[in-house]
């Protein structure tokens, strides 16, 4: 049984900001990328404890968050994916019988969110179908077309309440709290990359336990219940909105697929000013 497990920094307990943890730069940079490969290994143990034999990681934090000395033998690893084909960032190698996230953090704007964003801190909405959906959400949906069903799901409580929104049934483990309550929706980039770091951590061995038991559930749950689908009919429409910058307003990208959601993620963007009286103005204010 192989599964395949998708990963980012943000959402991991004792990663505590963006700027000094998940940059090239940033002085805790490897000591996050331990924490984070230790709890894609509790996830593995986890899964291998109910039958699951191989596995792929695909690193998906933009810097790479993966030690690969660290990471267990049963793993391969993913990293780099062709520029215009990224989409499903390996999800088509091969056959896998489940999907699974570690590390993973909220979409843009989300209440109580640490360190929350869609791809960029500049994206302030992403929606497919008029769905708000983050980067969970957006694999999510290639995993469904490709008929992989996505399982388990860890990062910070509001990530594991929007992940079980869009995956109704997807067993999740909460590794720490944000306490931001403000979503922050008029921040440019830069101010918004620091805003929602304030959180509550659990201590990172407890996560591990945690994730471990999570993804054993997970698998065996998976075995006796059909969920980890999303329905989404055709064609698909994607709309997203950034951030305003010193310089611009807000402005928007669009794309449209009648048939794949991969096949659209995959398209490039046409980025527009937003103007006041598209009613996705509204959503800026
Ligand atoms: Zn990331």
């Amino acid at each position: 049984m192989r599964i395949y497990i998708m990963t980012d920094l943000e959402g991991v307990a004792g990663v505590l900001d963006n700027e000094n943890w998940c940059e090239w730069e940033s002085r805790y940079y490897e000591s996050g990328k331990e924490l984070l490969t230790r709890e894609v290994n509790a996830a593995i143990e986890g899964f291998m404890s109910a039958g699951a034999t191989e596995f792929l990681v695909a690193d998906g934090h933009g810097w790479g968050a993966i030690n690969l000395a660290l990471l267990h033998s049963a793993a391969e690893l993913a990293r780099n994916w062709p520029a215009s084909k990224a989409y499903p960032f390996s999800l088509d190698d091969g056959h896998f019988d489940y999907a699974a996230w570690i590390g993973q953090h909220p979409k843009a704007g989300t209440i109580r969110g640490h360190v929350c964003h869609t791809g960029d801190f500049d994206v302030r909405d992403f929606s497919i179908n008029g769905v708000s959906v983050g980067e969970f959400g957006q694999i999510a949906l290639c995993a469904s077309e490709l008929g992989v069903r996505s399982i388990f799901a860890t990062g910070c409580q509001a990530f594991t309440e929007e992940a079980k929104a869009l995956v109704p049934g997807i067993e999740t483990v909460a590794v720490k709290r944000g306490t931001q309550t403000d979503p922050g929706h008029h921040l440019p980039a830069a101010a918004y990359g620091k805003h929602n770091i304030a959180a509550i951590h659990l201590q990172p061995e407890e996560a591990r336990r945690r994730i471990r038991e999570g993804a054993r559930q997970a698998l065996l749950r998976a075995g006796k219940e059909s969920f980890g689908l999303m329905h989404m009919a055709p064609p698909y429409d994607l709309v997203g909105i950034l951030r305003a910058t010193e310089n611009e307003p807000p402005r928007t990208f669009r794309a449209h697929h009648d048939k794949s959601v991969i096949a659209m993620l995959n398209m490039s963007r046409t980025i527009t000013p937003l103007k006041s009286a598209d009613p996705l103005a509204m959503a800026t204010k």
